[in-house]
């Protein structure tokens, strides 16, 4: 079956910052028979490859980019895939949004992930990021993930062969980025009214210190070691600071907020603006943790 092109895909329309402008392509994979399809359209087109989850991680230019979007369409699971050392492995795939999958462990009473709650974004993005808050990083649960890269094909990849720190992942067996297909994550037993309850109180307290329903990308800069970069920004007065439609939140200084019709040139003025701010106030360098496209 032919693979599903859309052309002059919006950025805006696809990114939780709602900025940016078109990318050259974007190749939706509806199943597992698609990737080979994806390898020779690679191979054929002198195209940047980017793969795309929920986009809540993205900043995006408000340019055309010379870029293919590669999006997994269909999302497998979560479902129970066996029992092994009192823990429970759940398999799932990585378009699946990882708000549903902690609803689905909710539900089913399995615990592991209640941290996680509030971060919005799909399964595979969350792998990439090594998503966290609350102390709970997504890579303490993974077992082992599926990739896909053009040389090696799809593979099943033990945790023991991959590198999740802070906002990162890698694995020492594909080279450079892979695709992230699948992933099984181990989940305690519980119940469904435990699980809830812990999750409404990380909710709780994210809605009282994030802006958690405007226009954002989470929290733009990585903490640097010992230090919040909410504060950093904060105490260096960038917190409000806003450029055209574009603002350093008044809740939480280190979410950037499109207030509406801000421009991505605007949000890089602003993040220039924030680390420089922070160095001359407190000598601290930040360091991005949005994606920059
Ligand atoms: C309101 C709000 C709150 C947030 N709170 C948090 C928080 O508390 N903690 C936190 O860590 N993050 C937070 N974020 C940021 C964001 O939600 C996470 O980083 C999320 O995991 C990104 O997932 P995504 O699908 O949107 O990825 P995208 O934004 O689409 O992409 C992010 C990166 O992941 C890669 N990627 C995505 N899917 C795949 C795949 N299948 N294979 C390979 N690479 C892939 C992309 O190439 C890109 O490099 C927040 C964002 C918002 C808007």
């Amino acid at each position: 079956m032919a693979l599903e092109l859309i052309k002059n895909p919006s950025l805006a329309e696809r990114t939780s910052l709602n900025l940016g402008g078109t990318a050259e392509v974007e190749v939706v994979l509806r199943d597992a028979r698609d990737l080979d399809e994806l390898g020779n359209f690679l191979a054929t087109h002198a195209l940047r490859p980017f793969v795309i989850g929920e986009g809540s991680n993205l900043l995006a230019p408000d340019e055309h980019l010379d870029m293919a979007l590669i999006r997994a369409a269909t999302p497998p699971g979560p479902e129970r895939v066996e029992k092994v050392d009192n823990k429970m492995i759940v398999r799932c795939g990585a378009a699946q949004r990882l708000p549903g999958l902690l609803g689905w462990a909710q539900m089913a009473g399995l615990s592991g992930m209640e941290g996680l709650t509030g971060i919005p974004g799909s399964v595979g993005g969350a792998v990439a990021m090594n998503a966290g808050s609350y102390g709970t990083e997504f890579g303490d649960v993974i077992t082992r993930v599926r990739l896909w890269s053009p040389m090696q094909g799809l593979v099943w990849v033990d945790v023991s062969r991959c590198v999740f720190g802070y906002r990162h992942f890698s694995c020492t067996v594909t080279a450079g980025k892979a695709l992230i297909w699948e992933v099984e994550i181990a989940l305690t037993e519980s119940s469904p009214k435990a699980v809830r309850s812990v999750m409404k109180d990380v909710y709780d307290k994210k809605k009282s210190t994030q802006p958690v329903t405007a226009k954002t990308a989470g929290c733009v800069f990585k903490n640097p070691v010992g230090h919040s970069a909410g504060m950093l920004l904060d105490e260096a007065g960038m917190k409000g600071v806003r450029l055209g439609g574009m603002a350093f939140s008044d809740i939480h200084a280190n979410f950037l907020v499109n207030l509406g019709g801000g421009s991505s040139a605007h949000a890089l003025e602003l993040l220039e603006m924030g680390k420089i701010a922070v160095l001359e106030n407190s000598g601290i360098t930040l360091e991005t943790e949005v994606i920059l496209l």
